[in-house]
């Protein structure tokens, strides 16, 4: 087992794996930008040192300074969190070419599932349903109209290389076909270096179900049931669950064996995200994550494992601590994504918090690296904490929610709680009825009454 870390990454996922660490008797090594000197992950670390300035291709994505980091403090393996350098394939080679360990999967499988298209074809071949559209990218707006009459609209375009949601067009007629497929290059292009798309059948009332899947990189893996993330704000998610309110145990059963055969075939290591899209009972494939999801924490409240702590140890060489059989559900869980962003324009609001104080008591899970006095920087993501509510069903999951987002005190800055708080007053979403477009929806109604 490794005797000290490094953390390649800031906020509450630092801290995640700073805990996790500390429980397995690990040292820890905090990274920080300039701006982040006072983070909460840098005081709860073990150590911590400073590797650059506050715009994050000059530290966080930094691979030399990283590299240096690890060597300055001597530390054996590199947690990435999730963002940031997380899925790239080009860092874990670096990182093993410097004798040192990356806690996620191999270069090779994060490689294959980071370009959308080869992902759907390896993911077809190991027998993973997928959504129909095109064999692999399509080279120009002729071959997209072609495909668009093929397929019939409407139809997404997507960008091979796209992710958090850009680089996607829906093209609801073939008149609309030009334009998405050349904004959707352009986005590609311009985000991620790669005009490459491709196009799929545009689903139009689909639910976000995605199956976590665990590898010991040694052909064995197992499947950690699904999480709904339906409701999504520009196909981000803001509310995840698990289990997934409208999934029967046979349907979990056949889908997740798929998905734990499809990573077992590959000799996949660590923890990995399977994304699908539901529709009238069928799952269709849509993109792998390969590292561990920012809404892990339901699948732990269920389940009662530590998903960092085993990533660890499968990094460590050492075998899964589970069995399929050993996973059995327990309750329900909901996590909120609480950001730092004005409701219900949803513009970033950096700031200092004046007050905090955090929800407790039974099933209550707060993970943030807020304080009292802590200035949130203006140059990263807009996520603040999560809060995780795990009851012995959904209705009591739902209840402690309400419950838990009314003792949280964040001051200062604006949340969006007032959003979560809104929502628990909505019929579809106490019952669970929604899809993937309900939120927004509910949100442009919600926007014309109050402009009137
Ligand atoms: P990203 O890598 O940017 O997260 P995904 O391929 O995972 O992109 O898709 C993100 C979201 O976009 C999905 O959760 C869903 O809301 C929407 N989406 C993607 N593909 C389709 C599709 N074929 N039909 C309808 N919606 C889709």
């Amino acid at each position: 087992m490794f005797d000290k870390i490094l953390i390649a990454n800031r906020g509450e996922i630092a801290l995640r794996v700073i805990r996790a660490c500390r429980e397995m008797g690990i040292a820890s090594v905090a990274v920080h930008s300039t701006a982040d000197s006072d983070a909460m992950h840098v005081r709860m670390a073990d150590e911590s040192i400073c590797i650059g300035p506050a715009p994050s291709p000059q530290s966080y994505l930094s691979i030399p300074s990283i590299i240096s980091a690890c060597e300055i403090t001597g530390a054996q393996a590199i947690h990435p969190g999730y963002g940031f350098l997380s899925e790239n394939a080009n860092f874990v080679q670096v990182v093993e070419d410097h004798d040192l360990s990356f806690i996620g999967p191999r270069a090779e499988h994060i490689r294959v599932m980071g370009d959308k298209i080869t992902a759907k074809d390896t993911m077809k071949d190991l027998g993973v349903p997928c959504v129909p559209g095109s064999d692999g990218g399509v080279p120009d707006l002729e071959a997209a109209k072609r495909i668009g009459a093929e397929i019939g609209y409407p139809v997404i375009i997507k960008a091979t290389a796209g992710g958090g949601g850009r680089g996607m067009k829906v093209a609801q007629t073939a008149d609309d076909m030009e334009q998405a497929f050349m904004t959707a290059r352009a986005e590609g292009k311009a985000a991620f270096g790669n005009p490459e798309v491709y196009i799929e059948k545009y689903l139009t009332t689909p639910r976000h179900i995605e199956i976590q899947v665990f590898g010991d990189g040694q052909g064995n893996a197992v499947h950690l049931g699904e999480r709904d993330c339906s409701l999504q704000r520009r196909h981000q998610k803001v509310f995840e669950e698990a289990p997934g309110p409208c999934i029967t145990p046979e349907e979990r059963a056949k889908i997740g064996k798929v998905c734990a055969d499809a990573v077992a075939r590959i000799n996949y290591a660590g923890a990995g995200t399977i994304e699908f899209l539901y529709e009238n009972g069928e799952f269709y494939f849509i993109e792998m994550n390969t590292r561990l999801q920012v809404e892990h924490p339901v699948t732990e409240a269920i389940f009662g494992v530590d998903l960092v702590r085993e990533q660890i140890r499968v990094a460590a060489g050492m075998p899964l601590s589970f069995s399929q059989e050993d996973l059995q559900i327990n309750g329900h869980a909901i996590e909120v994504r609480i950001n730092a962003e004005k409701v219900p324009t949803f513009a970033p609001c950096p700031g200092k918090i004046t007050q905090y104080h955090t929800p407790g008591g039974l099933g209550i899970r707060m993970d943030s690296a807020l304080y009292q006095g802590y200035s949130i920087p203006p140059y990263y993501d807009s996520l603040i904490g999560k809060l995780i509510v795990h009851g012995r069903d959904r209705e009591e999951a739902l209840a402690r929610l309400n419950r838990a987002l009314g003792e949280l005190i964040v001051d200062g800055v604006d949340t969006t709680v007032p959003l979560f708080e809104a929502l628990l007053q909505e019929k579809d979403v106490l019952t669970g009825d929604y899809n993937i477009h309900w939120l927004e929806k509910w949100l442009d109604e919600a926007l014309t009454n109050s402009t009137g």
